[in-house]
C-alpha cells in the first residue's frame, strides 16, 4: 500500500478538515454514532487513524466515507472537538475530485438521506393510524414488510454487535 504523507494535511488544511490533527483516537465518536451501532464496517476514530496514516486510496475509495448520515453526534461529543462529520464531507469531495466516484454520488446519497426521513415519518403516520397495539406486533409488521425489498438485509443475514 503507497503511504501518502500529505494526505493529512490537505484534509485538514481544507474548510471543514481543521480538527482532524488534535484526533488521540479516542473512539467516543464510533461509540455514540448510530451509524456504526448497525454498520460494523462503519468506524469514524477508524477513517480518521487511516487518513493520519497516509491511507488515502482506501480511505477515498471506501463506501463507508458515504454511510455518515450527518446528525453531528460525533462532533458533539469529541473531547478535542474534531468535527468528523465536517472532515467526511472533505473527503466525500476529494473521492470525486479524483475520480473515486462519479459526481451523482453526493446528489444521490442526499437523495437517500431525504427517502429515509419520509419512509420513516410514513412508517409512523401509518402505525399511527392503525393503532398498532404492541411493540412485538410492530416487529412482525417490519419484518414481513421488509422482506419484499430485494436489498434489505434479511433476518439474521448479517448482524453486528
Ligand atoms: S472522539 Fe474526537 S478525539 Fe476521539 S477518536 Fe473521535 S475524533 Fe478523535
Ligand atoms: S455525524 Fe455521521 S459519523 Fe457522526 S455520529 Fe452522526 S452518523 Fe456517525
Amino acid at each position: 500500500m503507497v503511504v501518502d504523507y500529505q494526505f493529512k494535511y490537505q484534509v485538514a488544511n481544507r474548510p471543514g478538515g481543521e480538527g482532524l490533527l488534535v484526533c488521540f483516537s479516542c473512539g467516543i465518536c464510533t461509540a455514540g454514532c448510530p451509524v456504526a451501532e448497525v454498520e460494523g464496517g462503519f468506524n469514524p476514530r477508524r477513517i480518521i487513524h487511516e487518513v493520519l496514516l497516509g491511507e488515502r486510496e482506501k480511505v477515498l475509495r471506501s463506501k463507508f466515507i458515504w454511510m455518515c448520515v450527518g446528525c453531528y453526534r460525533c462532533s458533539a461529543h469529541c473531547p478535542q472537538d474534531v468535527e468528523f462529520t465536517n472532515i467526511l464531507k472533505v473527503l466525500r469531495e476529494m473521492a470525486i475530485e479524483e475520480n473515486y466516484v462519479d459526481t451523482h454520488w453526493i446528489k444521490m446519497v442526499e437523495d437517500i438521506d431525504c427517502k429515509t426521513q419520509k419512509l420513516r415519518r410514513d412508517l409512523i403516520d401509518y402505525l399511527w393510524e392503525k393503532k398498532i397495539p404492541s411493540f412485538q406486533e410492530y416487529l412482525d409488521f417490519y419484518q414481513e414488510e421488509s422482506q419484499k425489498l430485494p436489498w434489505v438485509e434479511k433476518q439474521g443475514e448479517k448482524e453486528h454487535d
